[in-house]
């Protein structure tokens, strides 16, 4: 039987910057914890940096501690093909989310290099600083600072939970000290995001590459609800204002409305805390949340009126009075429709498994994609865990999702 030297190489290659970039910030649950800037994360960063050397590419930090491994281009067009995922993690998450991503465009890179020479266009794998929102809160820090939808300045009030603010750690580390180029960029023509899924639909399809169409906007809110708190025993039905059970006709309103829809809308009341909550007494409060997802902003925008008029109404005749707080609102982001179709093309000329896909859940080619062209592509997640030291994605999908990206790359820079 004849080996594939080449896919043996690039397995065992990917298998082993997987298990090296995972030991920075290993937990005891066999996990990963890698926050801003703190010490694993430096470690991870200075490590990748002697790595993307080693691989023959030029390096560089920007003063927000986003890492750039280059192949610079001969050609006449100064733009960067700009490709990577961000290096940082949640508390005690897994070795693929986003690091996959830093290596495989870093792997892409340097074959393309070794194999081809310099290309037309400059290509940069990029390990982004920050996505997560694990250490302060705000996320998307990397992608962020490159694009511009934050400022070095907004640094400056944000404090972790033991009190040290972003900018103080961003010193502590190394930068925010202007000793490297402001971290905005002019010079990007397009942002390509390999990423593990994080869900559990290609596995199902056995499919093992999928080019995302569009990130799902979200919208959050905090219904707050004020009726009368009385006795269980000695209070007739109809002479009841229970907060408790106006919430569960909205939260069950709002479920099987989301669930008729069958257009991938998605409604979570994933909270509810009921006051005073005690078994023999009527409650005459109840707080609950309401996340809604969906990649057109019409269908979110329909979803929600409607749900909120519903609200209204429950609490009306039940006389009970309602607060709406809406806490959160980022809008849906549609990814390049040409990079997609590209994609789509090239996967197909590869025949190999693949879909289109939404994304449910937020990555940094969101930023990006309101700025410049942007791809996001998924590779399988074993039974969609992620966020935990058992996310899992099998070393043959990696390698394909590492060879797709070498040929999209090939295709819009050589
Ligand atoms: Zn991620």
């Amino acid at each position: 039987m004849m080996i594939d030297q080449t896919s043996m190489t690039l397995k065992n290659e990917l298998h082993d910057l997987i298990e090296w970039l995972s030991m920075f910030g290993k937990t005891k649950n066999g996990g990963v914890t890698r926050l801003l800037y703190d010490a694993a994360w430096q470690k991870a960063q200075y490590g990748l940096k002697q790595k993307m050397e080693d691989m023959d590419l030029e390096t560089r930090f920007d003063d927000a501690g986003n890492l750039f491994g280059r192949v610079s281009g001969r050609g006449e067009d100064k733009k960067v093909i700009l490709t990577g995922s961000h290096v940082d993690t949640v508390v005690d998450g897994g070795k693929y989310d986003g690091a996959y991503g830093v290596l495989a465009s870093t792997m892409a890179a340097s074959r393309l290099f070794h194999l081809y020479g310099p290309p037309k266009q400059t290509i940069e794998a990029v390990s982004l600083c920050e996505e997560e929102g694990s250490r302060f809160p705000l996320s998307f820090w990397g992608s962020g600072t490159i694009t511009g939808k934050y400022k070095m300045e907004s640094a400056a009030g944000l404090l972790d939970r033991s009190g040290i603010s972003l900018a103080e750690a961003m010193q502590s580390a190394g930068f925010g000290k202007g000793n490297y180029p402001q971290p905005v960029r002019q010079d990007i023509a397009c942002f390509l995001e390999t990423h593990i899924e994080q869900g559990r639909t290609l596995e199902l399809e056995q499919k093992t590459w999928a080019p995302v169409s569009a990130i799902v906007g979200q919208r959050r809110y905090t219904i707050s609800l004020t009726g009368e708190s009385n006795h269980a025993g000695t209070t007739p039905m109809n002479r009841r204002h229970d907060a408790v059970f106006a919430a569960s006709l909205m939260i069950a309103h709002a479920i099987q409305e989301a669930s008729h829809q069958s257009n991938g809308l998605v409604a979570t009341a994933g909270r509810v805390e009921a006051d005073p909550n005690v078994p023999n007494v009527i409650s005459g409060k109840c707080r609950f949340s309401l996340d809604v997802r969906h990649h057109e902003l019409k269908v979110m925008d329909h979803f929600c009126e409607q749900a909120l008029a519903f609200f209204k109404e429950t609490a009306d005749n039940l006389g009970i009075r309602i607060h709406v707080s809406k806490w959160m609102d980022a809008a849906p982001v549609k990814l390049d429709p040409r990079l997609t179709q590209m994609n789509l093309k090239i996967a197909d000329h590869a025949g190999i498994p693949f879909r289109k896909m939404i994304s449910g859940a937020g990555h940094d080619s969101q930023i990006f994609g309101t700025y410049c062209p942007t791809a996001l592509m998924f590779v399988p997640s074993h039974l969609g865990i992620s966020h935990s030291p058992s996310e899992y994605t099998r070393l043959a999908d990696l390698e394909v999702g590492v060879r797709m990206l070498m040929k999209v790359l090939y295709q819009l820079a050589y």
